[in-house]
């Protein structure tokens, strides 16, 4: 199967050409015909299988009449509309979606909160026939009335599952309602569960399920290695394995954005140029630490989970859990960062003792035993490695470390913790402090505190918002245990019009 006979325009087969793309990958070859075909779209495909594109070609090809060089905003209202969970990965997408449409007169732009909102709605103003765009960041521009969803004919919602796990699902609601019932849905998301399922049903009407990679599955690119360690020993063993084996662009996943900081801190004081990115960090200090990374210009990456969403590097091939996420699905996207389109990759992961039931239930998710690796002078209960470990170590050499297999020992600890998988987290387990970028985690406010000029559409609509709503701060609570905030009076009822949108 070629591009060209997947039946995409000149202009959109020249701009796959000039990117080097020989073939479609899976995902792209299942769903740019379905899609080009009007269908709706479900797909299940993790990040690094090439969805962008599967979904951002066919959308091209189908928007391609409208392509107008005419500078009246009239002849260009928005048509696609691609519902994003992060700024990074709205930034992502944005960036696709100009590579592929480079030689089309199709305008697109991008908006999400964390940033003025002047420009975004000079380009509104302007008339975009796409639009790439965070929910909350959306309903802000809508609420002043800078854009318009009524011409919608194209919805892509992307990473679905992690916008539900941001709680974002009453703003999707919103949008829904604003937009026309008729129109072609499209919805990707890297896991499956009961909720995604229930807003599949919502918003798609009679979907084609596409599938890439087995449900809830990992690359079969990635190789998986577990080091035990005691969890005091983790930052001494992280350093000593980006030295002895030279690794330079690793990306490091914790829990906390205060972790994320100082873990940091310390791989810099040990030698090792680092830097963090979470949702404490502005906007330009993110972009600025993903370039830096990106670069080369530092080895290390430190990343809190929904900060390192929808990050592209290319050929990242290092990985590292220096902390298990509290929930199983987490690992997929985490380990998602590496083994992107055909490239191999490593995911390791750092595991103490009291992190064995996680390990459990993601092995349980994933459907694959991960191997274990005791690294020599590291081994659990030896504050400083001088206990050698029982077992005989194996000759065989890991990137110049000699390593161990060591048996399972982690299902003889069972215990009672059990994985509820409606809430997707260990009943034991409590949930991190911090476990999610507040920039994202709430459900939507207007713009007040974020944009640092107000326009005097802003200063209105912040006078008007501020009758009936709390001010925009960050939320650690968990969704469901939020009071409810009164929303504004535009955006009530919250009723889906839509026949299919019964939820
Ligand atoms: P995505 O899953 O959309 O995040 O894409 C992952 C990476 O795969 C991106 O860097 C794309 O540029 C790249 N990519 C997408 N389609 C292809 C293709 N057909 N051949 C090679 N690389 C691709």
């Amino acid at each position: 199967m070629t591009f060209e006979q997947l039946g995409l325009s000149p202009e959109i087969l020249r701009a796959i050409e000039d990117q080097g793309y020989t073939d479609p990958t899976p995902i792209q070859a299942q769903a740019i015909p379905s899609i080009l075909d009007g269908k709706d779209i479900m797909g299940g495909a993790q990040t690094g299988t090439g969805k962008t594109a599967s979904f951002t070609l066919p959308m091209l090809h189908r928007l391609q009449p409208y392509a107008s060089k005419s500078v009246s905003p009239a002849r260009h209202p928005i048509r696609c509309l691609i519902l994003v969970p992060t700024r990074e990965l709205a930034a992502q997408v944005f960036k696709s979606v100009q590579t592929y449409g480079k030689y089309l007169p199709l305008k697109c732009t991008v908006v999400y909160g964390g940033v003025s909102m002047d420009p975004q709605v000079k380009d509104l103003r302007a008339g975009v026939e796409i639009l790439v765009a965070t929910p909350g960041r959306l309903l802000d521009h809508i609420q002043q009335k800078t854009m318009r969803l009524s011409q919608v004919e194209i919805l892509v919602l992307d990473e679905a599952d992690r916008m539900l796990d941001m709680g974002f699902l009453p703003d999707i609601k919103r949008i829904l309602a604003l937009m026309p019932e008729k129109r072609q849905s499209l919805m990707f998301s890297a896991t499956f569960s009961e909720e995604i399922k229930k807003l599949a049903n919502n918003i798609l009407a009679q979907p084609i399920l596409i599938e890439a990679a087995r449900r809830n599955s990992v690359s079969s690119l990635v190789t998986h290695v577990v080091h035990p360690v005691d969890r005091e020993r983790k930052r001494e063993l992280l350093s000593h394995l980006i030295k002895s084996k030279d690794l330079q662009q690793v990306l490091v996943f914790v829990r906390t954005k205060n972790g994320a900081n100082n873990l940091a801190k310390q791989l810099e004081r040990d030698g090792i140029s680092s830097t963090a990115i979470h949702g404490d960090k502005s906007q330009p200090q993110r972009t600025q630490a993903l370039e830096e990374f990106k670069k080369g210009e530092v080895r290390v990456l430190v990343a809190t989970d929904v900060a390192a969403r929808g990050l592209d590097i290319e050929d990242l091939p290092h990985v590292t859990n220096f902390e298990l996420p509290n929930t199983p699905e987490d690992y997929i996207h985490r380990i998602g960062r590496t083994g992107r389109a055909g490239t191999k990759g490593w995911a390791t992961s750092l595991v103490c003792d009291d992190e064995n039931e996680l390990l459990e239930g993601i092995e349980k998710l994933i459907k694959v035993k991960l191997t274990k690796e005791i690294i020599s002078g590291f081994e659990p209960g030896t504050k400083d490695g001088s206990v050698k470990p029982a077992s005989k170590p194996n000759e065989k050499e890991h990137r110049g470390h000699t390593k161990e297999k060591v048996k399972d020992t982690h299902t003889n600890n069972k215990k009672s913790l059990e994985f509820d998988s409606k809430k997707r987290i260990y009943s034991k387990e409590k949930p991190s402090k911090e476990p999610q970028d507040p920039l994202f985690t709430q459900p939507y406010v207007p713009a007040t505190a974020t944009s640092p000029t107000k326009s005097k559409s802003e200063s209105e609509t912040t006078a008007v918002a501020s009758l009936s709503l709390v001010k925009n701060k960050p939320d650690s609570q968990p969704r469901n245990q939020r009071k409810e905030k009164p929303i504004p009076a535009l955006f009530l009822p919250i009723s889906i019009n839509s026949p299919k949108q019964n939820e």
